[in-house]
């Protein structure tokens, strides 16, 4: 007779590895996982850290965890740049409502990678941003300005400005 093959066993089967996480998915597991809201630097052994990322990655799914740890890094880098449009704005804010749990979140998953190293897959992804609900770019690179005398009339997209200035780098024309 042959085996019986259960889909949830199949499904559950994929065991999280810390070091196939990204920095920020780390950080968005952790947000999703039983970890406190706040806890001393120090206090808290490394594999219980482990423990709370592969908690909250198996709560949200990789497609999910994936979808918020982009969206974080785009929210940062347009923070950086305060170029935060309003939608993904408040798309940040009902995805993580609470700020100091986030940076708490964001504090434990840069010190796991101290002990659990990014594997090659997650390096190449660790970069990936992108912008809730459209970015203001468009997908072009460049942001239009308002016109001012002797300001300039657009700048980079924080979030899609990196791809704009590497194919420049690279050789390729380059549309405003
Ligand atoms: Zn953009």
């Amino acid at each position: 007779m042959m085996p019986v093959i259960s889909l949830e066993k199949v499904t559950t089967a994929a065991v999280v590895r810390v070091e196939d996480l990204t920095t920020r998915e780390r950080m968005a597991a952790l947000y999703a996982s039983d970890m406190p809201n706040r806890f001393r630097a120090g206090s808290v052994e490394a594999t219980q850290v482990a423990a709370w990322i592969v908690q909250g990655a198996e709560r949200l799914g990789a497609e999910e965890l994936r979808r918020r740890a982009v969206f974080s890094y785009g929210q940062r880098l347009m923070e950086m740049g305060a170029r935060v449009p309003v939608h993904a704005q408040a798309a940040h804010e009902r995805r993580f409502p609470r700020a100091g749990r986030l940076d708490q979140a964001e504090r434990a998953a840069a010190g796991s990678t101290v002990w659990a190293r990014l594997s090659a897959s997650a390096l190449a992804r660790n970069a990936d941003a992108e912008v809730e609900g459209g970015c203001p770019c468009g997908g072009g690179g460049w942001i239009a300005m308002p016109p001012l005398p002797e300001a300039p009339d657009a700048m980079t997209c924080p979030v899609h400005g990196r791809e704009a200035t590497r194919r420049h780098a690279a050789g390729q024309a380059v549309s405003a």
